[in-house]
């Protein structure tokens, strides 16, 4: 029985990995979670793990966090990074990266869960 509270994405976070979806058939890689392949409709799908270095492609600098929780951190940054397996994930960074800089993924124990945070390579 898989715990409905866990996930492999926030359980890689924990781990330290960045995990992605891929294609058992053609090898697709997925973008964010999906039931079925974007490219052959198949319906195997299972998580990777990914190396961690990624190129930002947008930069949003938050100054009033939306909750509580996250108010700790703010001012914070974050980013739509492209893993150089291909997909986008969206993660914190560190302050003042740029749209085109190489980051590699980084581990942020916040509260009971690990925020993705980008650092520059
Ligand atoms: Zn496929």
């Amino acid at each position: 029985m898989s715990d409905p509270a866990r996930h492999p994405y926030t359980d890689g976070l924990d781990a330290g990995v960045v995990r992605y979806q891929c294609c058992d058939g053609c090898g697709a890689w997925q973008p964010l979670e999906r039931h079925a392949c974007r490219a052959c409709g198949c319906l195997q799908l299972h998580w990777r793990d990914a190396g961690g270095l990624a190129t930002v492609y947008a930069v949003t600098e938050i100054s009033r966090a939306p909750t509580e929780a996250f108010r700790a951190l703010a001012p914070y940054t974050l980013v739509l990074a492209t893993l150089d397996e291909g997909p986008r994930v969206m993660g914190h960074a560190e302050p003042g990266v740029a749209i085109g800089e190489r980051v590699r993924a980084g581990f942020l124990r916040f509260g009971e869960a690990t925020l993705l945070r980008f650092l520059r390579e």
